[in-house]
């Protein structure tokens, strides 16, 4: 598959995902207006009339954070369908600052083909839209990416590099749902204080980000009293699998294999249930991270690779996260947190 570098038609993926939408609507005689991108009361009805007619998608609400659950699903359904999926012209974009070395965003790109092909291969996961990566080395330059290519999120992404840009790790990563950003420390080059596999996990880490994010729908704006478990499952989990699925792919162990790998970096056990909130990530990182990815290789290991596509996609149809868990691991979560806590 040919990555394409290149300045994005439209800043924001979830745009992308509604045009697509219009356009699948639109071959099926069931939407006449434009593929503008926008979730207009006209579009929001085709997508009831299809759903009525072909079978439900998602009990969730069309809007611009659902289109690529719809846009994902009309093309899995059929194939002729997939023409409109972004990813079909671009499967990523990959936008680097001056200041980043020809050889880093190479291994960017290739460790971003990589994760494509290992998902599709391993967990079947097709990606619809488009995969936005941008590199930068400091919170100025990324501030000036964001503002060109992807408005959403602007200001958290510009929040979180003026925070952790210089001070955490020679190589960082966060996915804002639709747009990868990726900070390089400015002395590490890679090869020299900066390991190839290294920058091979976070970016593989990152676009599982971004495949949970196109499997369960975006992030929607919560309301005060939704918590973020309501459309992303526990972070333990959100975590866990970025995690579980980046030393999968680059290092090609078994999900079995990983459980004594992930046990063998933890020191206490984690208590799973502390672990569901995503302010959990501040106060338990470790555990959060590997204690997850314990968790998930457990999980992975008794029910497969594409048990995980389908928690996330589930999760995408408006099914709690609960029963999602049930209906994906045969097992409801307490009983799980208790098996986990006795194999420690
Ligand atoms: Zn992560």
């Amino acid at each position: 598959m040919a990555g394409v570098i290149a300045t994005p038609a439209l800043a924001d993926s979830r745009s992308e995902a509604v045009a697509c939408v219009q356009n699948q609507l639109a071959t099926m005689g069931l939407y006449n207006g434009k593929a503008d991108g926008r979730a207009s009361s006209a579009v929001r009805s085709a997508v009831a009339a299809y759903q009525t007619s072909k079978g439900a998608i998602s009990s969730r609400a069309f809007d611009l954070d659902s289109a690529i659950v719809f846009c994902r699903h009309i093309g899995l359904r059929d194939k002729s369908m997939r023409q409109f999926w972004p990813s079909t012209k671009r499967p990523y974009v990959i936008i680097a600052s001056d200041s980043i070395d020809k050889a880093l965003k190479d291994e960017v790109t290739k460790s971003t083909a990589l994760s494509l092909s290992a998902f599709r291969r391993t967990y079947g996961i097709e990606l619809a839209n488009t995969v936005y990566i941008s590199i930068g080395q400091t919170p100025r330059e990324m501030a000036e990416m964001t503002r060109k290519h992807h408005q959403r999120n602007r200001g958290d992404i510009v929040k979180y590099w003026t925070e952790r840009c210089d001070t955490k790790a020679n190589f960082t990563g966060v996915s804002y749902g639709g747009m990868i950003a990726l900070c390089r420390d400015g002395p590490a080059t890679l090869g020299k204080g900066l390991a190839r596999n290294y920058v091979r996990q976070v970016v593989v880490h990152e676009v599982f980000h971004e495949a949970q994010a196109q499997l369960s729908g975006e992030p929607r704006k919560l309301k005060r009293s939704q918590s973020a478990v309501d459309w992303q499952g526990p972070v333990w989990m959100v975590e866990g699998s970025a995690e579980f699925v980046a030393l999968n792919v680059t290092t090609g162990r078994s999900a079995g294999s990983l459980v004594s790998w992930f046990r063998a970096r933890l020191k206490q056990r984690p208590e799973l249930i502390l672990l569901e909130q995503s302010t959990a990530r501040e106060y338990f990182t470790l555990d959060v991270y590997y204690g997850g990815a314990l968790g998930v290789s457990r999980l992975v290991s008794r029910s497969g690779t594409k048990s995980l596509t389908r928690f996330y996609e589930m999760l995408g149809q408006g099914v709690d996260w609960e029963e999602a868990f049930a209906k994906a691991y045969g097992t409801p979560t307490g009983q799980f947190y208790k098996a986990y806590a006795r194999a420690f």
